[in-house]
């Protein structure tokens, strides 16, 4: 079973929780699906059985069309819920995620109204990076990130262009669902979501902080 690691690869001593995703939260990938801007921050969520480790092989469905979202990953360190009044010392490390996503099984329930958790939530759907200690990121909306499959730039991204900041982003879900030690939550994918395919090699990269080589298993 995956386990949240630190960079240097020591475990992280948390169990693995729920991830807690948002949707349109970067304009830019809002109208490369001509999509309208929700009223209210769009939440969905994956069960841990989702969880798996980046820098291995990427298993994705055999069925279906899956697509690559990457995103600014945030590992929930203590607990938060609606009373909680400062979210930012909750956090204990940020790292990258990818919210892989059955796109034309989303299509399909997205027509029909039907919750998205056969496209979203599967076994293996959120391949995380290491993490990095919160406390040693200046900034966490200063960072920027990347994901390059087979060589090409396929996202950029930068926090700055969140609509909803993190802080915003984790008060908001938190007044919502209790998050514990051990949820991980997905601050929202830019522009640049497409098909991958077994064989592509993925690079994502946070800043200076993080480089991970992968491949689409
Ligand atoms: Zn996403």
């Amino acid at each position: 079973m995956y386990q949240y690691r630190w960079l240097d690869t020591r475990k992280i001593d948390l169990p693995l929780g729920k991830v807690v995703c948002v949707g349109r939260n970067y304009l830019d990938h809002i109208k490369e699906l001509n999509n309208t801007i929700p009223e209210q921050p769009l939440l969905f969520m994956k069960g841990n059985n989702a969880l798996a480790d980046m820098t291995l092989p990427v298993a994705i469905p055999e069925r279906g069309e899956c697509h690559n979202e990457l995103e600014i990953a945030l590992l929930i360190g203590e607990q938060l819920n609606a009373a909680s009044r400062d979210v930012s010392n909750a956090v204990l490390g940020v790292g990258l995620a990818l919210d892989l996503t059955l796109r034309d099984v989303q299509s399909e329930l997205k027509a029909k109204g039907y919750p998205w958790e056969r496209a979203k939530a599967f076994d293996a759907s959120c391949p995380v990076s290491p993490f990095v200690p919160f406390n040693d990121i200046d900034d966490v909306s200063e960072l920027c990130f990347s994901l390059t499959v087979n060589g090409e730039i396929r996202q950029q991204g930068d926090a700055k262009m969140m609509m909803l900041s993190w802080q915003r982003l984790l008060q908001e879900i938190a007044s919502v669902f209790t998050l514990y030690p051990g949820d991980l939550v997905l601050t929202g994918t830019p522009k640049g979501v497409g098909k991958i395919q077994t064989g592509d090699s993925l690079v994502a990269e946070m800043s200076e902080h993080l480089t991970i080589t992968s491949r689409v298993a």
